[in-house]
């Protein structure tokens, strides 16, 4: 465990059973279930408003919409039409679903709901409030007036890809990462049918995929792919993306009034040691993004329920070493078919391969093949299923 020297501090250590460290959608819903369930929670978030720097493009699909019942009031209309692009932007493949496949999320007022809920659930929530790391036996934050120690008795890592709290309790790390950059227009012409537009180019997104996400009310431009694959930068890509996108009328194309997002995101399949008997980690910390759709707020909030169980019995039994059933390797081979299509879209290294993969895709079999992933039943592993309760 990586410890901290600091001078000693003047503030009384204050107590919690859990530390919750980032309050996006993962340490949100981790540190509300686990204050529901009765126990003390401090959550800390070192942005001071839940509604900026935003990382996400807010796509959720139905699996999450049917079993988690997110406020409809911050949901875009459903989108049922997937376009996938070839690199010359010609003669794309159309897939329609009958049913919603698709809602991107306001996530601004959806994280203002979420951290709502937690403070109605009895969450101590501190905005503008960082994580710094451990001294002697406690954790260390910094708030506007000063350091802070709090002694919990377990603490849980949410705090995104590049997890500090990982670092601290010893366990894995992200090494596999993408870097994803999008603008958010707001539409001002509605007309036409929501859609979510795909191109497969290794100029514009090296290792993945550039995207338009139309609804109706906002088009989200975004591009993402492996940082050190792009000659010029990520936000030259999104530059040259931005100007031809399909998805997005040219009257809509002011850059001076779109949301920039972005960050890394971590795809190579979830984590194997994301527990020690102090802490667990959620969420992007634990690597639970899908590898080939680089999709992680299903996964992030099927993930937080387990944790929250395993970490309610840990703390009714008061018995660290329950935390081990909290077991990254176990979960990870629901992944390998997933790793398997990542390392194959990683080998589209040219504009041509990618004009070759994507004859496939007007084939029936490629087309049925392609359905099949993006409109899939399947997602994240519910860990219940997947690892034998103790
Ligand atoms: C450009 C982009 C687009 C994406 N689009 C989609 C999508 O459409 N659909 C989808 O399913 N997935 C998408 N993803 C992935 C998805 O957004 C993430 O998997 C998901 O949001 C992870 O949630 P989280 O709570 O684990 O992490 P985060 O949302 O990253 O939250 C971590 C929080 O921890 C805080 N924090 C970090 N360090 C500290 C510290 N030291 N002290 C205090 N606080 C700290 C951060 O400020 C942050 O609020 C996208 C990712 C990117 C980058």
């Amino acid at each position: 465990m990586t410890r901290l020297i600091t001078q000693p501090m003047t503030t009384p250590t204050e107590h919690t059973d859990v530390l919750v460290v980032g309050a996006g959608l993962a340490g949100l819903r981790t540190a509300t279930l686990l204050a529901q369930l009765g126990h003390s929670v401090t959550l800390i978030e070192r942005r001071r408003r839940l509604t900026e720097f935003i990382r996400t493009t807010g796509i959720f699909v139905r699996k999450t919409l049917s079993d988690y019942g997110l406020p409809t009031e911050h949901l875009g209309p459903p989108i049922r039409t997937m376009v996938l692009y070839p690199p010359s932007l010609r003669k794309p493949v159309r897939l329609s679903s009958e049913r919603d496949e698709y809602r991107v999320g306001e996530m601004g007022p959806l994280y203002e709901h979420y951290a709502r809920e937690a403070v109605l659930a009895g969450v101590d929530l501190r905005l503008g409030t960082r994580f710094l790391g451990l001294v002697e036996d406690d954790w260390l934050i910094r708030e506007d007036d000063g350091a802070r120690r709090i002694a919990a008795r377990f603490i849980v890592g949410a705090d995104g890809a590049r997890s500090q709290v990982a670092k601290h309790l010893g366990l894995d790390l992200n090494a596999h990462l993408l870097v994803g950059t999008e603008r958010v227009y707001p539409l001002t012409d509605p007309a036409g049918e929501p859609a979510f537009h795909c191109v497969i180019d290794p100029r514009l997104a090296p290792g993945y995929l550039a995207w338009t996400v139309n609804d109706g009310v906002h088009a989200h431009v975004g591009v993402a792919g492996y940082a050190h694959r792009y000659p010029h930068g990520i936000n030259h890509a999104l530059e040259s993306y931005a100007a031809v996108a399909p998805g997005l009328s040219p009257a809509d194309r002011n850059p001076a009034q779109a949301e920039p997002r972005g960050g890394p995101i971590p795809v190579g399949g979830l984590l194997r040691r994301i527990s020690s008997p102090r802490g667990l980690l959620v969420g992007d910390a634990a690597g639970a993004v899908s590898p080939l759709t680089a999709g992680g707020l299903d996964p992030c909030l099927r993930l937080s329920d387990y944790a929250a169980g395993t970490l309610h019995q840990a703390l009714t039994n008061a018995d660290r070493s329950t935390l081990q059933v909290y077991d990254g390797a176990a979960l990870r081979r629901e992944f390998r078919g997933r790793l398997a299509m990542r390392h194959a879209l990683a080998q589209i290294r040219t504009p041509a391969a990618a004009e070759a993969a994507f004859l496939g895709l007007r084939i029936g079999a490629g087309r049925a093949a392609a359905g099949h992933i993006l409109f899939a039943d399947k997602s994240f592993p519910s860990p219940n299923q997947v690892i034998p309760t103790r």
